[in-house]
């Protein structure tokens, strides 16, 4: 089976200043990386890393080769990416200073320019049962999503960065919401109805270092505490839970296996710094659940 994360690719560049700069001010940076970004690639590494057959399906710009030279040599099979000549990739411009306080842009590039034929192409080699993994980073998701969902594929939506509009639009077409506790809340209140009764089969939300939660219709549900280790950077912890939940699914283990998988990768992705080059592989989450 496979699983197909349609969903944005930036270009990370980390600037270290001595501190942020003021409106107005010109600073010299101290030093200067670049590294693979987006939460659709962070997923799909994700995904991959956990033994899924991930194909990614997305958009770079004339300056996207080395990042899908990254995403390969991780694992992720691209051949779904469209490599557009007028635009730029979609890139961060991450300012941190020597305090760890951070600013951060993001220009969206051809992230925001998909191309709902080239996503059809790449599904006509989907099987029934495969997963479309989404995110909130790209334009067309709600077309994508009732694409996939018309091929009888199993559609999992991770509503980041949040938006109750996009999360709205999106619902019809997705078997799963996958949520953080903050966005939990907030989409709840906008829909005025409590999580149990969304319009979703089935909604996972996570809780930071208190676990996570699967509910689902007609069944009881499911909490997953996390495991306890020394957190030294969370950032990227939603997409490592999401890819590694889509590949365990994917693989037929039931829910409280997927559950168990992904909050074991998850807790393994936080002690360590950095996001996509951070998720851990199956041997590892294997020998951390031993
Ligand atoms: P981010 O935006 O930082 O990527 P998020 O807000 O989308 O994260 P969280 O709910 O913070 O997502 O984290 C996702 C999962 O990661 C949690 O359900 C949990 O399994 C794991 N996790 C996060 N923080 C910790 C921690 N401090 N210790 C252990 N596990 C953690």
């Amino acid at each position: 089976m496979t699983v197909y994360c349609f969903g944005s690719i930036n270009i990370d560049h980390f600037y270290r200043l001595p501190r942020l700069p003021a409106p107005g001010e010109t600073l010299a940076v101290l030093d200067h990386a670049t590294g693979l970004g987006g939460k659709g690639a962070n997923q799909s590494v994700a995904a991959a890393r956990a033994s899924a057959r991930t194909v990614h399906l997305g958009a770079v710009g004339r300056d996207g080769a080395g990042m899908l030279e990254r995403l390969a040599a991780l694992g992720v099979d691209c051949a779904g990416v469209v490599q557009r000549d007028d635009m730029v990739t979609g890139h961060a411009v991450i300012m941190v200073d020597d305090a760890g306080e951070n600013s951060i842009v993001i220009h969206p590039g051809a992230n925001r320019a998909q191309d709902l034929g080239a996503v059809q192409a790449a599904l006509a080699q989907a099987a029934l049962g495969d997963i479309l993994l989404l995110q909130n980073e790209t334009d067309l998701q709600p077309e994508v999503a009732e694409l996939a969902i018309g091929k009888g594929l199993e559609v999992i939506y991770s509503a980041a960065p949040f938006e109750v509009e996009a999360t709205r639009a999106i619902l019809p077409f997705c078997n799963m919401l996958v949520l953080n506790a903050v966005e939990a809340a907030q989409l709840s209140e906008a829909l005025d109805m409590p999580l149990e009764d969304l319009p979703v089969e089935t909604v996972v939300v996570t809780r930071g270092s208190d676990g996570a939660d699967w509910i689902a219709r007609g069944a009881p549900p499911i909490h997953m505490p996390a495991f306890a280790v020394t957190a030294v950077d969370t950032t990227g912890a939603g997409d490592c839970f999401a890819g590694t939940l889509a590949a365990a699914l994917d693989a037929g283990l039931p829910p409280t296996d997927s559950m168990r998988r992904a909050t074991a990768a998850a807790a393994l992705q936080v002690t360590q710094h950095g996001t996509a080059e951070a998720m851990p592989d199956a041997d590892a989450v294997a020998a951390f659940l031993a």
